[in-house]
């Protein structure tokens, strides 16, 4: 079971590039953002407990980020080639993250650092809407619908997410810079760490990445 891991401050455009990614090469991608946001919606007890941390900006517990990442890979298969977006985000998701891929006879391959100067990450997230039926990502001023407020793809509604107001961007921000940057040392002096230009376009971000790809 191998992996790589897209990491970046929230806007650095993960979830777009982990889906032109999933498109070329087949990897598996796990976004426990979107895991989360599905707990939510279907009101398990794990989404009851994520919400409020969630609304604030604030990291989910790592129990709790562990144990829904522990039961997806337990779900898989030996040669499984998985893409994480959004995890880990603390050190020690990370040390257990090695772990379990240890013990399922597997590691962390790469880790893309996608970089993007702040001005535009608040940009990007304070335009970025999600359609609620299928969640296709848009924004106001770079990737508009065709038709506004609705869903090129699907026709559904778009939204923001609550997390993407100015305010709890903000800290979301700071709880990277707090508690995720750690990782980018991490991960470097494993000598695993690929820096991405993700300041530019989607599509320039995706091929750079997928050059670099191993
Ligand atoms: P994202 O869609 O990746 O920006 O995640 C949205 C929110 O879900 C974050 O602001 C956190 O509250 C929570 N979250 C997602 N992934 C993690 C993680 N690996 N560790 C802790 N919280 C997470």
């Amino acid at each position: 079971m191998q992996a790589i891991i897209l990491l970046g401050a929230p806007g650095a455009g993960k979830g777009t590039l982990a889906e032109g990614v999933r498109n070329a090469t087949g990897l598996i991608h796990v976004s426990t953002g979107d895991m989360l946001r599905a707990a939510v919606k279907a009101g398990t007890p794990t989404g009851r407990e994520a919400q409020a941390y969630m609304e604030k900006g604030e990291l989910v517990p790592d129990d709790v980020i562990l144990r829904i990442v522990g039961e997806r890979l337990a779900q898989g298969k030996p040669d499984d080639r998985y893409m994480f977006d959004g995890f880990p985000r603390t050190l020690e998701q990370a040390r257990q993250l090695d772990a379990t891929l240890a013990a399922l006879g597997g590691s962390v391959r790469q880790v893309f650092l996608l970089e993007v100067p702040v001005p535009v990450i608040v940009s990007r997230l304070s335009g970025r809407r999600i359609c609620k039926t299928c969640g296709a990502v848009y924004h106001l001023t770079n990737i508009p619908p065709k038709q506004a407020g609705v869903c090129d793809q699907c026709g559904g509604p778009l939204y923001q997410r609550p997390d993407d107001s100015e305010e709890t961007v903000l800290n979301r921000l700071e709880v990277y810079q707090r508690q995720t940057a750690s990782l980018i040392e991490f991960y470097a002096q494993k000598g695993l760490l690929v820096r991405i230009n993700a300041g530019t376009t989607p599509q320039a971000a995706t091929a750079e990445l997928l050059a670099r790809l191993a």
